[in-house]
């Protein structure tokens, strides 16, 4: 499989080079050249599969000629063997037709774990081939951080380095990080917020030169394809649950940057029968309306109860632009060329052809408390302030009563206390037993200036040591 840059003029990759390649160097992001594609005959033998070996058949075109089938077996089963919950993704029925998908029995109780854990094994193998090391560097407001450096702990060629914004993260979020004291895993606390922490993380992809030993930094943000495509698993498994292929299963994802609901996008470009994909938002609503006026406009940023939702700009609907413009590269180059001064325009047919799959709702603090109130007194369930958007947002964009929806449930709630304790449903959620030991263990990291050269020179004087 090669992969081609949406922006249409970097060279095309394949696997090997695409995981450990991040943007394309025409500042596009990679997807596959071609599709692989799937009848209903095929999806519906499919049923009776373990999670793994389902990922197994939807991923293996996507590996092909780069990892060898057995290989890459063996590392999606023990991916999923570390997930808490014997069905890996549950689903949990909250009305006649609405159904949440539990994507929160990984290790740090978010969906990132479904890719980043296989990143990480991924990464690995790739790099012990090529007898190479690399540096991952990320910033991160919570869930990408502690997902990242859970997945990648046990990578020999691998030393990560995460940005978060110092005493702007909540305990729990910070816990699962910095009680990680492996001997390759660095927590930097930055005294700024956190788009100073992705500023300082973009400066240091532009240049590497403080990586001495001529490593490259390589990213583990839902830019690297590798993310977006173990992602399409959970779609297929969780519609044939309810019976797909037969029946058209619709989706609602709670939306930051595009790339969790992209991957059920593609679920569908393979074969997958999908009425409506549904984009839930918090109050950083840039795609509810790009979805309502056609006009892509960076907002403000927002603070929310939904933290991992807060962002201005959406990168991953970059990749969804690409087949809206028939895969022409350059008009996305133009576009996103015009985007960098302003706001752009989309032309009438691409919004039109968005609009046959995509819908979109916002929820701000207010109406996403409502809601976890609401479900959790009429059938005791109690949402994380993420998944809480996406059920609202089905609930306001269903297009009749016997439509079947599935809602992502993206975090476990006890990772968001203070937002459910917001919703005055009466009860703190409690973090799972195999959690508990973050909140006695020892924690390590080091708070640092908001400078590049801090940040560089304590990095590159780590790496020495
Ligand atoms: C990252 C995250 C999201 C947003 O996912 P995108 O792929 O960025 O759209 C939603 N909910 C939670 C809990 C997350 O961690």
């Amino acid at each position: 499989m090669k992969y081609v840059s949406t922006r249409g003029s970097a060279p095309a990759l394949d696997f090997e080079e695409v995981v450990l390649a991040g943007l394309a160097s025409d500042g596009g992001l990679y997807v596959p050249e071609r599709l692989p594609s799937f009848s209903k005959v095929e999806i519906e033998s499919w049923r009776e599969l373990r999670y793994d070996q389902l990922a197994e058949c939807l991923l293996e075109p996507f590996v092909a000629g780069a990892i060898p089938a057995d290989d890459f077996q063996r590392m999606l089963s023990e991916t999923y063997a570390e997930f808490r919950h014997p069905a890996v993704a549950p689903l949990v029925q909250i009305d006649k037709n609405d159904w949440v998908l539990e994507l929160f029995h990984g290790p740090t109780l978010a969906f990132k774990d479904f890719a980043l854990q296989l990143l990480g094994r991924l990464l690995d193998y790739i790099l012990d081939r090529r007898g190479e090391r690399v540096v991952i560097m990320g910033a991160t407001s919570g869930d990408t951080g502690s997902a990242a450096i859970e997945g990648c702990r046990h990578c020999h060629n691998v030393d990560i380095f995460i940005l978060h914004p110092h005493q702007r993260v909540s305990d729990v979020q910070r816990r699962q990080m910095t009680t990680v004291l492996a001997d390759n895993v660095w927590n930097i606390a930055v005294q700024g917020n956190f788009d100073d922490c992705q500023n300082l993380v973009k400066a240091s992809f532009r240049d590497q030169s403080f990586l001495q030993d001529g490593r490259k930094l390589v990213a583990v943000n839902s830019i690297n394809w590798a993310r977006i495509m173990a992602q399409i698993v959970y779609y297929v498994y969780a519609a044939l649950a309810v019976g797909a292929p037969q029946r058209p299963v619709s989706f609602s994802v709670p939306t930051g940057n595009f790339g969790d609901i992209f991957a059920g996008y593609l679920a569908g470009q393979m074969g997958l029968p999908i009425e409506q994909l549904i984009i839930a938002t918090n109050k950083n609503d840039v795609l509810h309306r790009i979805m309502t006026s056609g006009s892509y406009d960076r907002g403000d940023l927002h603070h929310t109860l939904s933290p991992s939702m807060d962002i201005s700009i959406s990168s991953n609907f970059e990749r969804l632009m690409f087949d809206l413009y028939q895969r022409d590269g350059k008009q996305i180059a133009n576009l996103m060329q015009q985007f960098d001064s302003g706001p752009i325009e989309l032309n009438a047919a691409a919004m039109a052809q968005a609009r046959e799959l995509f819908s979109s709702a916002s929820l701000d603090d207010t109406a996403t408390c409502k809601l976890i109130g609401d479900i959790y007194q009429s059938c005791g369930y109690l949402l994380d302030p993420h998944s809480a958007t996406g059920v609202g947002a089905a609930q306001q964009c269903r297009r009749d009563s016997a439509q079947t929806i599935i809602s992502l449930a993206t975090a476990h709630p006890a990772k968001f206390p203070e937002a459910v304790a917001k919703a005055n449903v009466g009860i703190s959620p409690s973090v799972p037993p195999h959690m508990q030991h973050i909140f006695t263990s020892e924690e390590r990291y080091t708070v640092l200036a908001n400078e590049r050269a801090a940040i560089n020179r304590f990095m590159a004087e780590q790496l020495g040591a």
